[in-house]
């Protein structure tokens, strides 16, 4: 509310001199303020209360409305919030995926009409303070409008090209922004990559992944080179880990001491059967959980209680539990564990070495395929001769999903690769002690080590979806069969599982540090929020005189570019049978088209020659700039070769600023 008590409230226009109205709804979520904006006020006519209606689902002319009010209502909120609460303005944005896209817009209309900057010299300073993090290689995850929809809600009231909703602006520049290859898509995506000096994905895999998958936002680049890191994700302890293992730490470490690596170390002289207690008493807890959302899922499925005798009877607080717990898009495979239903029949039953299987899922209303692939799962886990041990759980939702991470002794994850960008939910299983199980995607692609679980092999370039499938349950089945079943049940005189349990021990040591949050936070801050703050400050400084000085050099690169070639290379000392660490002298004569030699940088390029001309496993080297001839600016460089055999070398022109993040940030290159 506003210092007299009256509501905040934030507006959009909308098209046909309307106006969307939004109040602001402040959640604290520990010491963070969250801002939620809500449409369903008086002020909005019927159509535009519903705006906030659904978080899915609505069609893309409810989408857009929705993202132009976390976008550009996003930040008004944000700037009343900091006007009410005194507080100084934020340097840095955070854009997760691309849905508040359009919050670098509004920040570029700030600056235009308040600060009197040009849209680019205004994009300049958004950019320094923007950091973009892409969230899925799915394509359905990734927001994407028809242009005309774009122009419909930005353009003015008579479709002029000056904007109505961010006045100061030109339509086609705010278009372009979001362009794809085909200019009549506007993708949120792009918007993203566009408007943020640094992106990143959410796992070491995704952000290679990412690497190719907008390569084409920067021609001329290999996927290597696309400017795209990644922070992997992390999940909360104190929401996460049971009770149980948070007292262990403060016990070995001292209070709130779980953010660190040390702390887990001291595991190491924990007794092996003290650390099967707490896992017993967590699978005994899971197994009491179960059974009472069990009874009362078949009680509204109208059963009664005469009925339900059997349900006391479900699950074994000894028995080996695996657990799977989705939303269910179809490239998480819920059902692939039945791809062979007797196979899977035999684990569940097996007399000496049983497994019990817990399944939770949740699929969008919407989502009839989704829905399909929960039925298959519960009318196998109806059958009367297995319902004893396997179960699925409706309405998978965090106060249920805690039982399950803290329960179970192996987590189960078969995704196709690599369409999982992290996955979250084997993490917080690690955290307690859970043996991950899974496709080597996301988080687990880089943090599995052989020892804290078990990698099931991927079917990678099989292109038959069912085949593959066949082949990654199989394996699937094989894991369990011959070595997570073996070990779980392998005990010692005292029925203790040793060597299970130093896997336990091993994986909360190990991936105990690297799955929280507090390291994904840190990484964010370390290597986005700090460079992003430090960019947007030299920016912003003398009266925006670095974003202007970047505007300005950027204008001229890309009027000069066309213009840029490598007229002529020059080498010298290459001998017939190059062998490692030969000299190779290179001069590169390249005309600049008006440029300076100071606003390229000129690389020499050394690789592999493949068959077709191509130069692979390259290594890049600056060349010096050594003159001027009548040929342009002449550059120069000694390589010790990388490699030996069929050594080959081109020469690339690419544009240099001190304000860019990197030489490869404006996509532009020139290739001799
Ligand atoms: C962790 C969690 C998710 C996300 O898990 P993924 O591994 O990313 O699929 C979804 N829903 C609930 C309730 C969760 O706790």
């Amino acid at each position: 509310t506003e210092a007299d008590g009256t509501p905040a409230l934030i507006q959009a226009a909308m098209p046909g001199h309307r106006t969307l109205t939004a109040r602001v709804w402040i959640a604290q979520v520990g010491r963070v303020p969250l801002l939620l904006l809500d449409s369903d006020i008086a002020e909005n006519d019927e159509e535009l209360r519903g705006v906030t209606d659904r978080l899915y689902g609505g069609d893309q002319d409810h989408r857009i409305k929705q993202e132009i009010l976390a976008g550009v209502g996003g930040v008004r909120a944000v700037r009343a919030y900091t006007r009410i609460a005194g507080l100084p303005d934020p340097e840095v944005f955070h854009m997760n995926e691309g849905h508040a896209g359009f919050l670098g817009a509004e920040r570029i209309r700030e600056l235009v009409t308040g600060a009197g900057l040009d849209f680019d010299e205004a994009l300049a300073a958004v950019r320094a303070g923007t950091v973009f993090t892409t969230h899925t290689p799915v394509p359905a995850g990734i927001d994407r409008f028809p242009a005309e929809l774009v122009r419909h809600y930005f353009s003015g009231p008579n479709g002029e090209n000056e904007s109505a909703l961010l006045p100061g602006l030109g339509v086609d520049r705010i278009l372009a922004l979001g362009r794809e290859s085909d200019s009549r898509v506007f993708n949120m995506a792009h918007l993203g990559l566009r408007l943020g000096q640094r992106c990143n994905g959410v796992s070491k895999l995704h952000g290679r992944v990412s690497r190719e998958m907008f390569v084409d936002l920067w021609p001329g680049f290999d996927a290597g080179e696309v400017p795209i890191g990644s922070v992997t994700n992390g999940v909360h302890a104190h929401t996460w880990a049971a009770r149980e293992w948070l007292e262990f730490a403060n016990r070995l470490a001292g209070p709130d001491r779980v953010e660190e690596a040390k702390g887990w170390e001291l595991l190491q002289t924990v007794e092996p059967r003290e650390l099967w207690v707490t896992r017993n008493t967590l699978r005994a807890q899971l197994v009491e959980e179960i059974r009472r959302r069990l009874r009362r899922s078949w009680l509204q499925r109208g059963a009664t209680e005469a009925e339900l005798g059997w349900v006391d009877g479900v699950f074994d607080p000894h028995v080996l539990t695996v657990g799977f717990a989705r939303r269910v898009p179809t490239y998480k495979r819920l059902t692939l564990m039945l791809r062979d239903p007797e196979r899977l029949r035999a684990l569940l039953l097996d007399e000496d070495r049983p497994v019990q299987l817990v399944v939770a899922g949740k699929s969008h209303p919407a989502d009839d395929g989704g829905k399909a692939l929960i039925q298959q799962v519960v009318r196998f886990a109806d059958a009367a001769d297995v319902r004893h041990r396997i179960v699925f759980l409706p309405d998978y939702d965090m106060s249920m999903a805690r039982y399950l991470y803290w329960g179970c002794d192996v987590w189960l994850n078969n995704p196709l690769r690599p369409l999982e960008a992290c996955g979250t939910s084997g993490m917080k299983s690690a955290l307690n002690g859970g043996l991950n199980l899974s496709i080597r995607d996301g988080w687990w692609d880089e943090m599995y080590d052989g020892e804290n679980g078990w990698a099931i092999p991927t079917a990678d370039g099989v292109m038959d979806e069912h085949r593959r499938d066949d082949l990654e349950a199989s394996a699937l089945y094989e894991l369990l069969e011959r070595s997570v079943l073996p070990r779980f049940y392998d005990r010692d005189g005292s029925g203790v599982p040793r060597r299970w349990i130093e896997m336990v021990r091993h994986t909360l040591q190990n991936l105990g540090p690297k799955v929280l949050a507090s390291r994904m936070v840190r990484d964010y801050t370390v290597q986005y929020y700090a460079p992003a703050a430090a960019a947007a400050r030299e920016a912003v400084a003398d009266g925006f005189a670095g974003a202007r000085q970047l505007a300005h050099y950027r204008r001229r690169a890309e009027a000069a570019w066309p213009a840029v070639r490598v007229a002529q290379v020059d080498s010298a000392g290459l001998p017939d049978i190059p062998e490692i660490g030969s000299k190779l002298a290179l001069t590169a004569h390249v005309y600049l088209g008006g440029l300076r030699a100071g606003d390229v940088v000129v690389q020499a390029v050394v690789g592999r020659v493949g068959p077709d001309d191509t130069l692979s496993d390259v290594v890049t080297v600056p060349m010096r700039h050594t003159g001027t001839d009548p040929l342009g600016e002449v550059f120069e460089v000694e390589v010790a070769l990388p490699m030996a055999g069929s050594v080959g070398y081109t020469v690339r022109v690419l544009p240099h600023h001190e304000l860019l993040a990197s030489d490869v940030e404006l996509g532009k290159v020139v290739l001799a």
